[in-house]
């Protein structure tokens, strides 16, 4: 009866069940966003202790069998089921996400969950192993990687537990683990989108040097088609082009982080201030020198061109982005 497709693998541990709810910290005056409720073995347990549940589940078998299953107890007025793919629904307000989810849609889910607004206190989602564990991973380990650093720009990750395939009926091919994701109060400041760029290109090769990433002619090219075009806006818009969605008050949080680095990196400070100079001489002071000495001029100035994205951290990120900004090269 339980469609592989849908990834309908179900709890059949009452004990896991009960422990995933503990961990989540629940208040009694929270409503649950749950996903992919299936037979209800989560949800009745969220009932118990939430003020009400919002259950998603795909399979219209599924809806029924839930229904049928609250009717007639006291939980059952407290407990909505929408039928539908949580990808394409508009979710509604929730305090808190538990659910023990369908592994093929982990990274989209992830995200729009984290994109949802008004944002909510955390979520408590069981993933497979490697997901889970790239989710959490830091600058060094062997699993960090683009998803590692975007989810951590936007929130808070926790590993909470380990779980056997066991576990489940039927059994899945994988191991599993439950994840805690907070969303992060205020978000840094940066467009998600040039952010993502930038993160994108560094991990598409992330145990080269960053410097002989940005040497790659395509690469190049495809930067200074963006540069041109923005600066030929920003000229017709008379004006400095204005990150969206972004607050004065962010910048200020942003402007703090990079002067805390730059003074951590005072011993080479001197010699990279004469390499800049050094180059804008060579090349004819800035506008005639050429994008590739630009680009990796902003490089050495943040002495990242022999660093790797796999050992860079969210600062050092945010770091490089405000760096090639500043420079007028831009990643969306
Ligand atoms: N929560 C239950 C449990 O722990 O026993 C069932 C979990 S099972 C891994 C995933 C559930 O998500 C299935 O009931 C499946 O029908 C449902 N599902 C699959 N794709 C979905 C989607 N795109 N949107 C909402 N629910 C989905």
């Amino acid at each position: 009866p339980f469609e592989k497709s849908k990834g309908q693998h179900i709890l059949k541990n009452p004990m896991l069940v009960e422990t995933i709810v503990q961990k989540s910290g629940i208040k009694p005056t929270d409503v649950v966003l749950e996903i992919g409720p299936g037979t209800g073995n989560l949800t009745k347990k969220l009932l118990e202790v939430a003020k009400s549940v919002v259950a998603v589940e795909l399979d219209p078998r599924m809806v029924l069998e839930l229904n049928r299953r609250f009717q007639g107890t006291p939980h059952s007025t407290r407990l909505k089921v929408i039928q539908g793919d949580v990808l394409k629904c508009e979710l509604p307000y929730f305090d808190i996400c538990v659910a023990n989810i369908p592994y093929q849609i982990s990274s989209p889910l992830t995200f729009k969950l984290l994109a949802h607004r008004p944002a909510f206190r955390c979520a408590v989602i069981m993933f497979q192993r490697e997901f889970a564990m790239r989710l959490v991973a830091n600058p060094g380990d062997n699993l960090y990687c683009r998803l590692s650093v975007n989810t951590q720009l936007l929130a808070r990750v926790s590993h909470l537990l380990k779980v056997g395939r066991n576990n489940f009926r039927p059994p899945p091919k994988v191991d599993s683990s439950v994840v805690r994701i907070e969303p992060r109060r205020p978000l840094p400041p940066v467009s998600f989108k040039e952010w993502d760029g930038l993160v994108r290109l560094c991990f598409n090769r992330k145990n080269k040097t960053l410097g002989s990433i940005f040497r790659q002619k395509s690469l190049l090219s495809l930067l200074e088609k963006n540069y041109k075009t923005l600066q030929a806006l920003q000229i017709s818009q008379k004006g400095p082009m204005v990150e969206d969605k972004v607050s004065s008050e962010d910048v200020a949080v942003l402007a703090d982080m990079v002067e805390d680095l730059s003074m951590g990196t005072n011993d080479e400070k001197d010699d990279e201030e004469m390499d800049v100079e050094d180059m804008d001489v060579a090349g004819g002071a800035g506008e005639g020198s050429s994008f590739k000495d630009k680009v990796l001029g902003v490089l050495k100035q943040g002495d990242f061109a022999e660093k790797r994205a796999a050992k860079l951290t969210q600062v050092d990120f945010l770091y490089l982005l405000s760096l090639f900004n500043k420079a007028g090269i831009h990643f969306s």
